[in-house]
């Protein structure tokens, strides 16, 4: 995880002026078993989100199966509130590891650095 995400604990940083956020894959929220899944149903299709609001889009549950066949699956979607401590987060990162490495360490320099 981005360093700087990991010690604020916010959702997303912009501290070294490109933007990183944590996102979460809602097939981890089906692997796992999660019962804060609900569903509904609406016309002909049924609907899918996170009783938390940890993401807060409502997903369409046959579009989500049909991708979930492909390469790459459905993807992640922005989190948008607290996790609760079983929600697999991951960080979309602006740079590659080292380079965001890299930019958090001279970012938390910079924030932790005395005033001049
Ligand atoms: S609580 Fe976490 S694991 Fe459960 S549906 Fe929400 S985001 Fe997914
Ligand atoms: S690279 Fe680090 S400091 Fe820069 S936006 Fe991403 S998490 Fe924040």
């Amino acid at each position: 995880m981005s360093l700087f995400l990991e010690l604020s604990g916010e959702l997303e940083c912009t501290a070294c002026g490109v933007l990183c956020e944590k996102v979460i894959y809602p097939a981890n929220c089906f692997d796992s078993g999660c019962k804060y899944i609900y569903s509904y149903d609406e016309g002909n299709s049924t609907y899918f989100g996170c009783l938390y609001k940890v993401f807060g889009v409502e997903i369409d549950l046959g579009g989500f199966h049909e991708l979930e066949k492909r390469k790459g699956g459905f993807g992640a979607v922005k989190v948008v509130g607290p996790p609760l401590d079983h929600c697999s987060i991951n960080v979309e990162r602006a740079y590659n590891r080292e380079q965001c490495e890299e930019s958090c360490r001279r970012a938390l320099i910079e924030h932790f650095s005395p005033r001049r």
